[in-house]
């Protein structure tokens, strides 16, 4: 492990005590802090539902099921993401229709998305890249005049806000995850959080194996086999959620305020040591957005255009050598080996997300990080930059 790790969670002693609590309750899966833990959820994002699952992945495939999207059928989407915003896509059957960013925001390009809209287009999937909810509003501003539904991968952005409309709101449905590098963790786990009664309903279903969702306890003492524990009304999945999963998360959305509040300091530590460097783009910050709406995912700073992605591999190399996390968050998922077999895409086909995601550097990024630490993080950066430079006049 480096000695400045790129994530790491924020478990406190709360945490602990309420993951123990949860196994001497006897109840360890289906319970009462499934219920709990979803309102929470809901409630942070103005929703009425919330179907927790047992990854952010997981979410995404169950919304698309849902909304009955499969072979045929067309999902537009960004090419720089996390490959299971696309992947989804493909559990279903449906044909991933990838479009170019935006290179401030990072976000899908809207202009794109309207160009790629046709008629076999059966949903957007709009995903806030490193929580930034920009374009947002009026994503959800073409899905709604073409009567298409908004997905919200909303799993880098729990918290954040967009002139006081919060991430997950935007949407038809939205799917946060809760991977241990998230604003919140359970470990491993997701939610999906939807106004849609049906929508909701579905996705409980096909959470618990296409059963109708009874509690476990419950399900000993109903006579009714026929609506039981062992009747199957539709194809499901295995995407429960555990309670010792959700009493994590209870306890870290209990802190939440707390957690984005340390990603802001950071974020500003590293903004006002960076602000100098001629050969950095920081992350945008939306004008849009009040400093309090910010939910930062993770700390990604792009070297200029000069620079190939040969040099940023090295530097990202060279900053690892010296135990600092450092990583190439996004390679394009259109340039995904097993993504150019099945479609035929060349580099080149999207050409801002590919100079973007060329340069990219994601930079150590968690709560516990003092002064000292992001201070160490941008001297070995400023050091790697001043080498290329000298290889370049060499050369
Ligand atoms: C984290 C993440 C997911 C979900 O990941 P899981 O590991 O399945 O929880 C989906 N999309 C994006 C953009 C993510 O960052």
């Amino acid at each position: 492990m480096s000695v400045i790790p790129l994530s790491q969670p924020d478990i406190t002693e709360h945490e602990v005590r309420a993951v123990v609590d949860a196994l001497r309750s006897g109840r360890l899966s289906m319970g009462p802090r499934l219920a709990r833990f979803e309102e929470m959820v809901a409630g942070r994002c103005e929703r009425r539902h919330g179907v927790a699952v047992s990854c952010g992945t997981a979410g995404l495939h169950l919304v698309l099921r849902a909304l009955d999207i499969g072979p045929g059928d067309e999902v537009v989407t960004t090419t720089f993401s996390f490959i299971a915003s696309a992947n989804c896509i493909m559990y279903v059957g449906a044909k991933p229709v990838l479009v170019d960013i935006d290179p401030r925001s990072l976000n899908v390009d809207p202009h794109k998305v309207e160009a790629a809209i046709t008629n076999r287009t059966k949903a957007i999937i709009a995903v806030e890249v490193f929580g930034s909810t920009t374009h947002m509003d009026r994503l959800a501003q073409i899905a709604g005049a073409r009567e298409i539904p908004l997905i919200e991968d909303c799993c880098e952005a729990l918290g954040g806000r967009h002139r006081g409309r919060p991430a997950g709101s935007f949407g038809r449905t939205g799917v946060f995850g809760f991977y241990p590098n998230k604003q919140i963790t359970t470990g491993e786990g997701g939610m999906i959080v939807t106004d849609d009664d049906q929508l909701a309903d579905a996705c409980r279903i096909m959470r618990n194996q296409g059963r109708v969702d009874l509690p476990e306890a419950d399900n000993d003492q109903s006579s009714n086999l026929q609506a039981g524990w062992l009747n199957h009304t539709c194809l499901g999945y295995n995407y429960r959620l555990s309670e010792l999963a959700c009493a994590l998360g209870i306890a870290q959305m209990e802190r939440l305020d707390e957690l984005l509040e340390a990603r802001r300091r950071v974020a500003m530590a590293y903004m006002q040591r960076l602000m100098d460097c001629q050969d950095l783009i920081l992350p945008n910050v939306d004008p849009a957005c009040a400093p309090d709406e910010l939910s930062w995912f993770a700390f990604v700073v792009r070297l200029t255009d000069q620079y190939t992605h040969v040099e940023r591999d090295r530097i990202i190399t060279g900053m690892r050598r010296h135990e600092i996390g450092a990583a190439n968050y996004f390679p394009c998922i259109h340039l995904q080996s097993f993504y150019q077999e099945q479609f035929g895409f060349r580099s080149g086909d999207l050409p801002v997300a590919e100079s973007v995601s060329q340069r990219t550097i994601a930079l150590p990024f968690y709560n516990q990080m003092d002064d000292m630490a992001v201070e160490l993080v941008v001297q070995t950066l400023k050091l790697m930059l001043q080498r290329e430079n000298l290889l370049k006049r060499d050369s």
